[in-house]
């Protein structure tokens, strides 16, 4: 039996009970994908005729008003029964690094804020990744987990931002164990949340908590080529003790007039001003700064961060005017690891 994938017009054999992101990727059609759990939705394809069965209990809900239901599947969750034709999402920028296995060194562990740490890692190999990925971090075997690269593909090491979610394994383990010249093995890249740098209207990056490491990964990787694109950029922490990486944020605006930053928190420090940062949920400072329905009509978004956060503002966006297939999302779910 054989899948017909549009708009490439390409037919692959394949057997009945394949899994149909499996089949695609394994003939390396270029398709997105994040979270291989079904939530996400980033493989989503349209079955245009023929028997895919997506399975039970998909978390995802596709959102377009005008979409048919039945007609969609996640790729990732479905299954292949006979003949049929399918096209893949937005072709636009489909980003395909070769996924690697790397052996990496710990060059360095510090703190950037009381919960969060900078991880430097030093890969045996280059790893090539867009702007924005993420890669899977295997500490030791019981300890694996997906985090965001912060830095470019073309930098000597590999960058992340790690925040210890209490009772957690993996960051308890990279909180009290890790130290320096450990090993660790990453796998990657992944994630369809990366820069489009064929886009040179308005940018909009919002970033929840350790969210700012992709978010500095987009901006640096939009400087480095040349892009003048204005981008407001969102940091939204729960206090001001969270905030991190303002360094980094300020040296980037230095280098592009077109940067706004806005930092805000939920919370602010009694008995402090915090003059520099607005109160409220970032959506709450979105909302207020396009107020109008159509007022990021045009613009493309970055959202990394928690699920809330990421699913709050996706709505908001929407609803001001941002084509949700010009918002780019790989939320930080707790077991896509
Ligand atoms: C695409 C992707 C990219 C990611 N990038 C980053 C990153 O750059 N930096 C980063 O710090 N994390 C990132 N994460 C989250 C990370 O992969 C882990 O989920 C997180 O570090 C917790 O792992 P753990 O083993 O310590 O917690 P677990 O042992 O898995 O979970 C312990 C408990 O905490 C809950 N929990 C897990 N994560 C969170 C959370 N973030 N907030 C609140 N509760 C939580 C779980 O539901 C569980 O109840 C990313 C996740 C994804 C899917």
């Amino acid at each position: 039996m054989q899948v017909h994938v549009q708009p490439l017009g390409e037919r692959l054999d394949v057997a009945p009970g394949d899994n149909l992101l499996k089949a695609l990727t394994d003939r390396q059609i270029p398709i997105s994908y994040s979270c291989l759990s079904g939530r996400c939705g980033a493989c989503r394809c349209r079955v245009i005729s023929g028997d895919v069965q997506e399975a039970k209990g998909v978390e995802y809900r596709h959102h377009d008003d005008n979409a048919d239901p039945a007609r969609y599947v996640l790729a990732c969750q479905s299954t292949l029964h006979g003949d049929c034709e399918i096209e893949l999402p937005e072709m636009d920028e489909v980003v395909v690094h070769p996924a690697k296995i790397l052996k990496a060194t710990v060059l360095a562990i510090e703190p950037l804020t009381h919960d969060i740490r900078r991880l430097v890692l030093k890969p045996a190999k280059p790893l090539s990744f867009s702007p924005g990925q993420y890669a899977t971090l295997q500490f030791t075997p019981a300890h694996i987990r997906p985090y965001s690269m912060a830095g470019l593909d073309a930098d000597d090491t590999l960058e992340f931002h790690i925040r210890r979610v209490p009772g957690g394994a993996v960051t308890g383990y990279v909180d009290e164990q890790l130290k320096v010249g450990d090993a660790v093995r990453v796998s990657g890249p992944l994630g369809t949340s990366y820069l489009r740098t064929r886009h040179d209207g308005p940018m909009l990056c919002i970033a929840g908590g350790t969210g700012l490491a992709p978010v500095l990964s987009i901006v640096r990787g939009a400087l480095a080529r040349g892009m003048t694109n204005p981008m407001e950029i969102y940091v939204g922490a729960r206090s001001p003790a969270d905030v991190y990486g303002l360094a980094w944020l300020h040296e980037l605006a230095s280098q592009h007039d077109g940067i706004r930053l806005h930092v805000v928190t939920t919370t602010s420090t009694p008995g402090q001003a915090d003059h520099a940062f607005r109160l409220g949920h970032v959506t709450d400072a979105l909302a207020a700064d396009y107020a109008a329905p159509d007022a990021l009509a045009g613009w493309r978004a970055y959202l990394c961060g928690a699920p809330p956060m990421v699913d709050a503002a996706t709505r908001l966006l929407r609803e001001r005017g941002i084509d949700g297939a010009r918002i780019y999302a790989d939320a930080f779910y707790a077991k896509a690891a």
